[in-house]
């Protein structure tokens, strides 16, 4: 028997039931499945938990499993592995990137802050980059904590906010604090533009927009509340609305409709046929997530020294988000 492009093994029990078998790995490789909210719904649907960016970095953190299975993209798999050096970390798909990550290459940063070092910057890090970035970083931020990053930041350092310029925006309008911002974005909520969120608010008048910050500040003015995706949990359960419009990856409105089935979820538009979906969050298969546990690979490896150095602002980031 043949699944498409993806080398499976039949099962022992001669069935080709996917969730049954990445169940079964779990408990032979005593693994916990953490899944990102932009994963498919198979995947999602088999994780023990799923969650923003802050939520898995706490339960990557409190783990006793032996392996982890993130299914996520690189740099959130890399994150898991900082913290919990002596355990397995695995991701479906090592090829699953991010354009935000890739727009700050650890040696560009590093070129970066050595040009301006009379600004002494104190560099908070959007938990979206990589080992070699978060290395080079006081402390990592994500959307749901970012906030409360930035108020604690020392008052009298020059704040460099990498890599994405739109999340570090919408925090300085936040907080009032000033900072000079990496000019990175997201591919995909770059997509959402001012004219197809009006657009879909009059065909759904009444129906609250709801945007992550990493979107720009155009759609983030016509947006009735800009938050991190869990924050978008609690906000869709506590709308009065029937209907809401959500404006982030795809991938969220399984979770919404999960969790809140008797509401309405319509997801936001862009100007072309563009799908509001990560290509890299989407290499990720279920296919592929029980090869990875069968397997132990791709294993997600760093050189200790980046990691020991990766480890303190993260630690620092968990720390002030209590
Ligand atoms: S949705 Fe954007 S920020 Fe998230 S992984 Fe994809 S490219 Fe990166």
């Amino acid at each position: 028997m043949v699944t498409a492009g993806v080398n499976f093994a039949p099962s022992r029990s001669g069935t080709f039931d996917l969730a049954d078998e990445i169940a079964e790995l779990k408990r032979e490789r005593k693994a916990v499945i953490l899944a990102h909210n932009y994963q498919v719904p198979e995947i999602q649907d088999v994780a023990d938990f799923v969650g923003d960016s802050l939520g898995l970095s706490y339960h990557a953190q409190k783990t006793d499993a032996d392996v982890i299975l993130f299914c996520g993209v690189h740099f959130m798999a890399e994150t898991a592995k900082i913290i919990n050096p002596t355990k397995t970390v695995i991701l479906p798909d090592l090829e699953a990137g991010c354009s935000l990550s890739e727009s700050c290459p650890p040696e560009k940063l590093a070129a970066f802050l050595k040009q301006h070092a009379d600004k002494n910057y104190y560099v908070i890090a959007y938990i979206n980059c990589s080992a070699g970035v978060k290395a080079l970083s006081d402390v990592i931020c994500t959307s749901g904590n970012a906030d409360r990053i930035v108020n604690a930041a020392p008052p009298d350092r020059n704040i460099l906010f990498v890599p994405d310029q739109n999340l570090g925006a919408w925090v300085m309008e936040r907080t009032g604090r000033k900072m000079d911002l990496w000019q990175g974005n997201c591919y995909v909520h770059v997509e959402f533009t001012a004219r197809s969120i009006r657009k879909i608010r009059e065909e759904h008048p009444g129906a609250p927009v709801v945007a992550h910050p990493e979107c720009t500040y155009a759609v983030r003015m016509l947006a009735d509340e800009v938050c991190s995706t869990e924050k978008m949990v609690t906000f869709c359960k506590n709308s009065p609305a029937d209907a809401i419009i959500v404006v982030t990856e795809g991938g969220m409105l399984h979770r919404l409709k999960k969790e809140i089935p008797n509401k309405t979820f319509i997801p936001g538009p862009t100007d072309n046929c563009f799908c509001g979906e990560c290509r890299f969050m989407k290499m990720n298969t279920l296919e592929k997530a029980v090869n990875a546990l069968r397997d132990l690979e791709p294993e997600i490896t760093i050189p200790e020294p980046i990691r020991k150095r990766a480890e303190a602002p993260i630690l620092r980031m968990l720390e002030l988000s209590k």
